[in-house]
């Protein structure tokens, strides 16, 4: 029996899907777009083309078009554009409203798309909006896939990105073939949503876990310790954690991190807030006590209207550095 309650050989949908996941793999080549070429999409745009994959490509911005251009990709004037001339699309945008506009604005994709079209979005955003995408999608014969990222902009240039994946089990396998030429690790979550469902959990986790990290070594230092022997306890004890081991947030403490570079680049406090955003809806709506996930946001929520909205997220050490004066 199928997902459309037929028997498999009988239902002419699921025949559809198998030879368009057919026609997909033998034609692999093929052009594909990619919408959304900032700090994380260009780098993935770039890896695609090392791997022989034409880009069909928009953004808002001439400049990021420009760069992708001059090393081969074709730019386009717009989402709708871009389905008109690929039938495999990556999506790499800021948060929920942009994705909305470039699926469904008036020079959307789905106003365009082919039918058959493998649509991956790799944004974080609400998975209430990942599974109406689908649904859309699916209204115009097309197929809708969540794909967001864990690691941050140098694992998007060296192409060791993290993608968790939602969708209709069947096409994870024509998803995986784009998504490995971007990442080390794709994992596929369940239905449609899943993978945003994973990301927000994985960045709750990681933003409690930072300011836990930035106000225990700003105890430490108060309390009169060195905070790199401090850093090498932690680290050799039970309060170890990614915040504290890999991405210390203390300057001097550790190097090629954004605390060693007054907080320059990383992953920025706004994104944080706006994951964090995420999840706080997830939470209410499913009547999940998140109470340490509500501080968080609260805390990177105040951080942004205080002049550290551009600034790593490891930056709540400084806040809290700050704060204690007044
Ligand atoms: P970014 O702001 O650098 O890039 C987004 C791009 O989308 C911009 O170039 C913008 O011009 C373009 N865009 C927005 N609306 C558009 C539209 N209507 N049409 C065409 N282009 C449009 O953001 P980013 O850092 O690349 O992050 C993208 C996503 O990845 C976000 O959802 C973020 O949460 C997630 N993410 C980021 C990181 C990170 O370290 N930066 C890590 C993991 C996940």
């Amino acid at each position: 029996m199928c997902v459309h309650t037929h028997t498999f050989w009988h239902c002419s949908l699921c025949l559809d899907t198998m030879s368009l996941c057919l026609s997909r793999s033998m034609a692999s080549k093929t052009p594909v777009g990619f919408i959304g070429l900032g700090n994380m999409g260009s780098p993935m745009a770039k890896n695609l083309l090392k791997n022989g994959y034409p880009i069909i490509a928009t953004d808002l911005f001439p400049e990021s078009c420009k760069e992708l251009q001059d090393i081969g990709a074709q730019v386009v004037d717009s989402p709708g554009e871009v389905a008109e001339r690929a039938d495999r699309i990556i999506t790499m945008l800021p948060s929920t409203p942009n994705v909305l506009e470039v699926y469904t604005g008036p020079n959307g994709i789905l106003k365009k798309v082919k039918k058959g079209t493998l649509l991956i979005d790799s944004s974080t955003i609400d998975p209430a909006v990942s599974k109406e995408m689908a649904v859309a999608a699916e209204k115009m014969g097309a197929v809708f896939m969540d794909a967001p990222v864990t690691g941050g902009v140098g694992a998007a240039s060296l192409a060791k990105l993290s993608f968790m994946v939602g969708g209709v089990e069947e096409e994870y396998q024509a998803a995986q073939e784009l998504l490995t030429c971007m990442g080390a690790n794709v994992v596929y979550c369940g239905q449609v949503g899943t993978g945003q469902a994973a990301k927000i959990c994985n960045n709750m986790l990681l933003a409690i876990g930072m300011i836990g990290t930035a106000e225990t070594m700003n105890l430490g230092i108060r309390l009169g310790l060195d905070p790199k022997l401090l850093t090498k306890i932690l680290n050799m004890s039970s309060g170890r954690c990614w915040s504290s081991d890999t991405y210390n947030p203390v300057p001097g403490v550790m190097e090629g991190v954004p605390s060693a570079n007054n907080y320059q680049g990383g992953f920025g406090t706004t994104l944080m807030a706006k994951d964090l955003g995420l999840a706080q809806n997830t939470a209410t709506n499913t009547k999940t006590p998140i109470p340490l996930g509500s501080l968080a946001h609260q805390i990177f929520r105040v951080m942004c209207s205080r002049g550290y909205a551009n600034k790593d997220f490891s930056s709540v050490f400084q806040f809290l550095r700050e704060e204690e004066g007044q």
